[in-house]
């Protein structure tokens, strides 16, 4: 099948819109996923459990990345990126909450603003707790909350409601002119009876039996091809080469970048330096943004056998404290892996001021890029970890034991193609990459800057909002 348009990446934004885009019969649709698809039984196992991260070294539906979270002094981690059809939504912690109206609003970018988004939220939830016209009651993908708290959780909320702050049942009820407070509250979350249903499951899979839509997994694209500055097609490692008249990159913060600087879009003198022709000198990958987290070990006894986030505590200048549900070794791997693991506590700041970059180390495409976080590029932003963190042990010191905390990520990492107009934009508004026709990204490379709560849900709106530019 020759195909109208060609999405690179079935994660969670490409699955939204690869549905969206094949509701059209007329409209013949491929998408093209490096990792596998769950018509194998042992991948749908690991990416439908919504009580365990199948994000281990062995784990087949993942790629792990060597990261710099800080430069001084250079603490190196591992951050992972889901590879299989439904992309990093098919192994992440379920935690489904929107983005602020202020976030988007702040985004300053036309046909982006809250109102502008609302509608696609809605659009792809159904809210099996609250019914009211900030929720959705018919979208694919289904939101709940969990109302009865065990072990670490009910120890963290009955500590920070003691301490005074109020409930917030609804972190998805804020609007333009209700912002929430903050509080402690349950998490939104696409886990239903342990079962994880994110755009993949819920958007893609049930589609495939469209005649127009085509997914080929355990396919890496490895290059876009190009008539002059027209996007015609992409090479997949093994030479095979896929045409279409619209091209859209959906391969995530990481991939999306590293495609389009093989390709020759991307910091001019960086890509000279690699010996890559430049197509468009644009600044691809040089202004990450991420959620830095400080994880801190507790006392708690662990609980097992439950999303490993149940609630979050928000404060009004940025700060989310997430008290999980066990050790991560524990939601990897299942209790008992390590006995010596204690549950912990993680210290997330959401309006970070640190930006990262993205960079590629070869034109070999299957040499993963360099990828440095710079979280300790902002004083402010230090300081403010270390407020939270002091917040954190007032709260539950008089309870628990708490450990030293040590530098991590929330896994978040966004915004190396975003959009815009002014120098520091690679996509206009419909997400188009500024001087080539026919390419597109949409995917969590496309945020100026990250939500001020986990990107999933936001990502999974990306995906419905971008079909309509797409879409003829
Ligand atoms: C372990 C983990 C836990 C997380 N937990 C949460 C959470 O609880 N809540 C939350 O809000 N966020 C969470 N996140 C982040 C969130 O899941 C991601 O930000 C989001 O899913 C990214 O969506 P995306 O569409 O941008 O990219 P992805 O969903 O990552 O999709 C990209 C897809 O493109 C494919 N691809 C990439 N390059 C190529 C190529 N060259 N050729 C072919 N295919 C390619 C990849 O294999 C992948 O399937 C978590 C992330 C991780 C890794």
């Amino acid at each position: 099948m020759r195909a109208d348009i060609l999405i690179v990446g079935a994660g969670s934004a490409g699955s939204v819109l690869a549905e969206r885009l094949s509701a059209d019969p007329s409209c013949r649709v491929c998408v093209v996923e490096a990792g596998p698809a769950p018509s194998d039984p042992r991948v749908a196992a690991q990416i439908t459990d919504g009580l365990r991260l199948p994000i281990g070294t062995a784990s087949g539906v993942v790629r792990h990345y060597r990261s710099t979270l800080t430069e001084r002094p250079p603490r190196h981690t591992e951050i992972i990126r889901g590879s299989v059809v439904g992309g990093s939504g098919a192994v992440n912690g379920g935690y489904f909450c929107r983005g602020l109206p202020r976030d988007f609003d702040g985004w300053a970018v036309p046909g982006w603003s809250w109102r502008d988004v609302l509608p696609h939220f809605l659009a792809i939830e159904t809210d099996l707790d609250f019914d009211t016209a900030l929720h959705g009651s018919d979208g694919p993908i289904l939101v709940r909350r969990v109302h009865e708290f065990d072990g670490c959780t009910a120890s963290f909320v009955s500590a920070a409601t003691a301490a005074g702050f109020g409930w917030l049942a609804d972190l998805n009820g804020s609007d333009t002119d209700a912002a929430l407070p903050a509080g402690v509250g349950p998490v939104p979350l696409n886990i239903n009876s342990g079962t994880r249903l994110g755009p993949g499951g819920a958007y893609l899979q049930p589609a495939l039996q469209r005649p127009n839509l085509e997914v080929r997994a355990d396919t890496r694209v490895c290059r876009i091809l190009f008539a002059g500055t027209r996007a015609v097609g992409v090479e997949c490692l093994g030479g095979e080469t896929l045409t279409a008249d619209r091209i859209v990159l959906c391969g995530g913060a990481i991939g999306s970048a590293q495609l389009l600087m093989l390709s020759g879009i991307g910091p001019a003198a960086d890509l000279e330096r690699l010996g890559i022709a430049v197509l468009a000198g644009l600044p691809v990958g040089t202004s990450t943004v991420d959620h830095p987290e400080w994880v801190l070990p507790v006392d708690w006894t662990p609980t097992h056998d439950l999303p490993p986030l149940e609630a979050v505590l928000t404060t009004t200048d940025g700060v989310e404290v997430r008290p999980y549900t066990a050790g991560f070794a524990a939601m990897v791997h299942g209790p008992g892996h390590d006995p010596t693991e204690l549950p912990h506590l993680g210290v997330a700041l959401m309006r970070p001021r640190s930006r990262g970059r993205v960079r590629l180390a070869s034109t070999d495409p299957t040499t993963a890029p360099i990828i440095e976080h710079r979280y300790d590029s902002v004083a402010s932003d230090v300081e403010a970890l270390r407020e939270g963190t002091t917040l954190a042990r007032e709260l539950i010191g008089g309870t628990a034991e708490v450990g030293e905390p040590s530098w991590s990520t929330s896994q978040h990492l966004a915004g190396t193609a975003p959009m815009g107009s002014g120098p520091e934009a690679v996509l206009d508004p419909s997400c188009r990459v500024h001087g080539i026709t026919g390419l597109w990204v949409v995917d969590g490379s496309i945020m100026p800057a990250i939500t001020s709560r986990g990107p999933h849900a936001t990502i999974a709106m990306i995906g419905h909002r971008a079909a309509e530019f797409i879409a003829r």
